[in-house]
């Protein structure tokens, strides 16, 4: 191949991944994204492991302080405080927008582009290059169309003949509040560990972060999920202008009835250690929980990664590892045959669509004890309505999903 172009749609995980590794394999990259500014203030933590940290390295990635809050222990108490289960589990959490600056800092400015909305695209087939046309009319062409647009990928929709996102019948709540603002016997409970708490159709836990900027402060970062219709779900995301916001709401649409309800159940159902961290976040986050699959990633030059593939619901904690294990192998693909871009993206696609599926399949298995009402489940309700269980499988790393060889 003469020309070595790949544009990159979606500027997040996955895109800055692919960008990162593509432009160090000697591909000139342009990452297109949508938003106005670097997507930095996204407020949640996101839990690494080995595999991701040596991605982080491979896509050129360094950071001259810690990664982010480094932990040994983690915990499952009931709502009176009793310890349930405890394991000793070395992790570092971070937050989503320490993590989003590494990988920016990576990338030679230049081949970031911001306020790139994606309207159309053409997959090119082997004669013809990958074309997109932004929303400014601008329209642009290369040998690789890499699609990390995300969950709600309008790729995956134009492209691929993928099946519709599924529902999993549960939201998440997210807070995030500074540790030293909380009590003494809160900090006490939830400042130095993964900690977890469940009851029927309810589960929360709880992990310090380092904060986006400043790894001085120390965050607590919660994720509380709930068991919700679909009917409840469409009340919760209409703003009160009585607008659907049905692909997520921004947290100040959410109508104040429904943070007070949640922070009131808090105090009723939950320990108030998590019911004091509810309380005093400064938003709540709504996120819908949802299953995404493909049977494929590949359509004439384009790829898909990350959550435009599959999304795994968040209990595996393998989006990032997932988008940039993705990226890898499509970075890898294309080894010594870089002529054939088809036939490099079917060899990618065969890789990575089991993987995706694999971690589609474990988070659904950790869900099932939330919204128990899945056939083919029962036996995984009952393994994780055991606390052991639970605090031993959650939010640790998938064999394969970070596509590194491993020496055994
Ligand atoms: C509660 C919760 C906790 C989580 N915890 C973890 C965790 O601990 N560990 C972990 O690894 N993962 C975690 N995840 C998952 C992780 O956040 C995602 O899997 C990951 O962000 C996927 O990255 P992505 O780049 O594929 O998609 P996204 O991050 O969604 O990025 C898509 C990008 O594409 C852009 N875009 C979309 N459409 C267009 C267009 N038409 N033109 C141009 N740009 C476009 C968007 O603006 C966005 O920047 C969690 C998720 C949730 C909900």
């Amino acid at each position: 191949m003469s020309s070595k172009r790949a544009l990159i749609v979606g500027g997040s995980m996955g895109g800055l991944f692919a960008a990162n590794l593509l432009h160090r394999a000697g591909w000139e990259v342009t990452v297109l994204e949508k938003a106005a500014s670097p997507l930095t203030s996204r407020g949640t933590g996101i839990v690494t492991n080995d595999g991701l940290r040596k991605l982080l390295e491979m896509a050129g990635a360094r950071y001259a302080h810690e990664l982010g809050y480094a932990l040994d222990e983690r915990i499952a108490f009931d709502r009176e405080g009793k310890l349930l289960a405890s394991c000793k589990l070395p992790q570092i959490l971070t937050a989503w927008s320490r993590l989003l600056r590494i990988l920016l800092d990576a990338l030679p400015p230049e081949r970031y582009r911001l306020q790139s909305n994606v309207v159309t695209i053409d997959p090119g087939s082997a004669n013809e290059l990958a074309r997109v046309t932004l929303a400014s009319g601008e329209s642009l062409e290369a040998e690789l169309l890499v699609a990390a647009d995300g969950v709600r990928s309008i790729i995956r929709k134009q492209v691929f003949d993928a099946p519709p996102i599924e529902y999993a019948g549960y939201v998440a709540w997210r807070a995030l509040v500074d540790r030293g603002t909380l009590s003494p016997e809160t900090q006490a409970l939830l400042g130095n560990a993964f900690a977890f708490s469940q009851a029927p159709g309810e589960q929360i836990l709880g992990y310090p972060i380092l904060g986006a900027d400043d790894a001085e402060r120390v965050l607590i970062n919660v994720v509380w999920y709930r068991k919700t219709s679909a009917t409840q779900l469409n009340d919760m995301l209409t703003d009160i202008q009585g607008q659907l916001h049905a692909d997520g709401i921004a947290p100040h649409l959410i109508r104040s009835e429904f943070i007070q309800q949640a922070r009131s159940d808090a105090s009723i159902l939950l320990h108030p250690a998590w019911a004091e961290v509810l309380a005093s976040s400064p938003e709540l986050i709504l996120q819908v929980i949802v299953d995404s699959t493909t049977t494929s990633m590949h359509k004439g030059r384009a790829a898909l990664i990350g959550d435009a593939a599959f999304v795994a619901r968040p209990h595996v904690g393998q989006g990032v590892t997932k988008a940039a294990g993705d990226a890898l192998a499509l970075t890898q693909a294309f080894d010594g045959t870089e002529d054939d871009v088809l036939a490099a993206l079917a060899r990618f696609s065969a890789l990575r669509v089991p993987v995706g599926q694999f971690a589609v399949d474990q988070a659904r298995r950790l869900g099932a004890v939330i919204q128990p009402y899945q056939a083919g489940f029962t036996s995984w309700v009952e393994h994780y309505a055991q606390p052991d269980n639970l605090i031993r499988d959650t939010a640790v790393e998938l064999e394969g999903v970070a596509h590194l060889v491993r020496a055994h």
